[in-house]
């Protein structure tokens, strides 16, 4: 393929989405095909010949879109949303023509310095204190594995930077059960070990509890363990928990532990100020991540992590080789000295187009509608015949259960492989429910009251 034909290619690709976007209702919403049945569509081997563009073209559109479970899908209520708003989408292809590697100011600096600005002005959106400065991830994944390297290293005096963890004091991690699996595996990717990561007991409101925390931390610091951070749980992907922010932090700060506040989902909601006195006093933490491409619009991949001060995240991760010097510029700021990876993707621009495009108060009104819709739909579902609300609506995430664990379970099988509308299930003490999460971007009232009307069509002679 030529760069001419690109354009042609790229105007049909376009045209593609459109009809993929508009007949986007009349599609089950997760995808009904057969485990390996994509893959046995496909042949064994790779071509020797070039193929023709109308070839790939054509079996793009037989194969790809009905083995697609679609996450842009309005109806669309399972895990957490990732929203990719039509300006997004026009920014990656922006990025993806540019096709820079943006590991260095020097290697990219529209994408260094937009990537500072789009930051800063997340956390003025977000209310967060102007201290903060930050950088874009891949993942929260991997912003929360930074920061636990960072606890680490720095519980350890930075001795750890160069003679690892052998013969090291046994370091703890604190976090409440209701925490994301990506905490986990942060600290056994950090060489932690997953035993070392205490799981905090929890409140009855599903928050951390401080007096725990402090009992936890005492009795490990008795036991000959070393203390080194608290990551609390902002938003939790099962039913929504909140830590108590101010009062984890003042426990962990008076141990001298670093502090990482894991707001992946919830923290896009911040952006309206009514709902900022779930997260007062976060302005002391250390770090705190979120993902605008969850509730935001902004297509995955995006992660921000905003630091009080990058210096301990940049003494256990920067490295500047030779090669990767910008010369005469020592002080400048090499975002890859940040985080895990050399190469970054410009994930900046779309950031950007997304908040002009929208504005802030376009993605207030779709955030307040999503959290309003849920409510309502909650409290549909509590009137309904055999249906139980098992943990109340925090922000737009709520969950039910129907019955027993087994009608539970034989109902969610029956609403997904209907398809109008997608949910997942989680456990709650001990048992099995189906979460609701309103949080798609072009989601209207009616896409969330079809919920109700689906559960109570598909019940019946259950
Ligand atoms: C989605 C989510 C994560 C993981 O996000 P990735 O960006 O996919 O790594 C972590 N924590 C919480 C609370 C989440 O909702």
């Amino acid at each position: 393929m030529t760069h001419d034909e690109l354009l042609e290619w790229s105007r049909r690709a376009a045209a593609w989405a459109l009809d993929y976007h508009n007949g986007m209702r009349d599609r089950p919403v997760r995808a009904q095909v057969a485990y390996g049945a994509t893959a046995a569509r496909l042949p064994g081997t790779p071509p020797e010949a070039p193929e023709p563009m109308d070839a790939i073209f054509a079996d793009f559109e037989a194969i790809v879109p009905d083995a697609t479970t679609h996450w842009q899908h309005p109806r669309f209520f399972a895990y957490f949303a990732a929203n990719a708003s039509p300006a997004s989408m026009l920014a990656e292809q922006l990025a993806n023509a540019i096709a820079a590697q943006a590991m260095l100011w020097q290697t990219s600096p529209a994408a260094t310095e937009i990537e500072q600005v789009m930051v800063g002005w997340l956390r003025d959106a977000l209310g967060l204190a102007p201290a903060f400065a930050g950088t874009i991830h891949d993942s929260a994944t991997t912003a929360t594995l930074c920061a636990v390297l960072t606890m680490r290293d720095r519980a350890l005096g930075w001795r750890s930077v160069d003679e690892g963890l052998c013969g090291a004091p046994r370091l703890r991690i604190y976090a409440s059960a209701q925490t994301h699996s990506s905490v986990d595996k942060a600290v056994r990717l950090a060489g932690i070990g997953q035993a070392n990561l205490v799981k905090v007991p929890t409140a009855d409101d599903h928050g951390m509890d401080p007096a725990a925390l402090d009992a936890a931390i005492r009795a490990d610091l008795v036991a000959g363990y070393k203390p080194a951070g608290v990551v609390m749980c902002f938003g939790g992907t099962s039913i929504g928990a909140f830590d108590p922010v101010a009062e984890c932090i003042a426990v962990a700060k008076a141990h001298d532990l670093y502090t990482h506040v894991d707001a992946a989902w919830a923290g896009s909601a911040m952006i309206c100020p009514e709902f900022r006195q779930l997260w007062d006093g976060v302005d002391r933490a250390d770090s705190v991540v979120f993902n605008p491409h969850k509730w935001l619009g902004v297509q995955f991949d995006c992660a921000v992590q905003f630091l009080a001060d990058p210096a301990p995240q940049i003494r256990s991760l920067g490295l500047r080789p030779d090669y990767l010097q910008t010369l005469g510029q020592e002080e400048i700021v090499n975002f890859n000295e940040w985080t895990v990876p050399l190469g970054r993707r410009f994930r900046a621009l779309k950031i950007w187009f997304v908040l002009r495009a929208y504005g802030l108060e376009g993605l207030r009104m779709r955030i307040r509608n999503h959290v309003c819709w849920a409510a309502e739909l909650a409290d549909i579902i509590a009137h309904m015949d055999g249906f139980e609300i098992t943990t109340p609506p925090a922000l737009s995430l709520f969950t039910f259960r129907y019955r027993d664990d087994a009608a539970t379970a034989d109902l969610l099988t029956r609403v997904n492989d209907d398809g109008r509308v997608y949910l997942t299930q989680t456990r709650h003490e001990g048992q099995f429910v189906i979460r609701v999460q309103v949080g798609q971007f072009d989601c209207t009232r009616d896409d969330v009251m079809t919920v109700a009307e689906v559960l109570a069509r598909l019940s019946q002679g259950s």
